[in-house]
């Protein structure tokens, strides 16, 4: 890749300046503009853990995880022209955004 190099200054890596936006790389771009869908799919889940765990109906509730990740996925598809990198990056935000239900679990 050509290019001037620059750190990113959230996270400090170093990119190439042509895929940073004020200053930061793609990956915190990214990060930050699905931060909210990621707090309300986390809250989705737990919801539909504790339906769950009183044997409520939770179709509803998995609708809802649904339609999140799909709004996930629409920002970034916006924020990333490449459509293999996109995907990439929804995987990392979905993982994530499953897995954050366990760091605040008894919160
Ligand atoms: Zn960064």
């Amino acid at each position: 890749m050509s290019g001037i190099l620059v750190f990113c200054r959230d996270c400090g890596k170093q990119v190439a300046s042509s895929q940073t936006k004020e200053g930061r790389c793609l990956d915190c771009q990214v990060r930050q503009s699905v931060a909210d869908l990621r707090d309300e799919h986390a809250r989705l889940w737990r919801k539909r853990e504790r339906y769950r765990s009183q044997n409520a109906n939770v179709e509803q509730i998995g609708r809802q995880i649904a339609r999140t990740e799909d709004r996930i996925a629409q920002r970034i598809k916006e924020l990333v022209p490449n459509d293999r990198d996109a995907v990439d990056y929804l995987k990392r935000e979905l993982e994530a955004a499953r897995g954050q239900r366990y760091t605040i679990k008894g919160v």
